[in-house]
């Protein structure tokens, strides 16, 4: 295992990991991306870790929404909300950025979640009107506070 994977892996008890799948059960990206499969679930995120940087080229990372609902399921104390947070940075230093961003804030540009995200938040939330949806938290949430003051 490499220097920079090694510190990660052991931080976030990766090595724990049995395999059960209880955080694929819980893992909201099943309903976001039609194409959910092993290698972008959670338990495949943190296997994939395991075997190395080969993961560092795929989706699955930027996939995570970072609900830390996985890591709050792990019956072994896997982190792997926090796997995925710690293993973006190296991601990113691999592909020289993260990828294209599908949409961006209508206030201030910033980077949205990917389109199969925003259309789950439309369907789970529909008492949400869209002007709040098409901005980043920060900028909704100024919004948010100019509409009600
Ligand atoms: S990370 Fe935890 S919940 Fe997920 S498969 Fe491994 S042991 Fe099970
Ligand atoms: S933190 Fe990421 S991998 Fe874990 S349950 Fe949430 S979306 Fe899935």
């Amino acid at each position: 295992m490499d220097a920079e994977f090694g510190p990660i892996l052991a931080a976030r008890s990766a090595g724990l990991c049995v395999e059960c799948g209880k955080c694929v059960t819980v893992c909201p990206m099943a309903e976001m991306y039609p194409d959910f499969g092993w290698e972008t679930s959670p338990r495949g995120l943190v296997q994939l870790a395991l075997r190395g940087r080969e993961l560092l080229a795929g989706q699955g990372l930027w996939r995570c929404t970072q609900c830390e609902a996985c890591t709050r399921t792990c019956p072994a104390g896997v982190d792997c909300c926090g796997l995925v947070a710690d293993l973006r940075p190296l991601a990113r230093a691999e592909l020289g950025g993260e990828p294209a961003a599908e949409a961006v804030c209508a206030m201030c540009g910033a980077p949205l979640p990917p389109a199969p995200v925003l259309a789950y938040l439309r369907r789970a939330l529909p008492q949400v009107p869209l002007e709040y949806l098409d901005l980043c938290p920060a900028c909704r949430r100024e919004r948010y506070i100019r509409n009600n003051s």
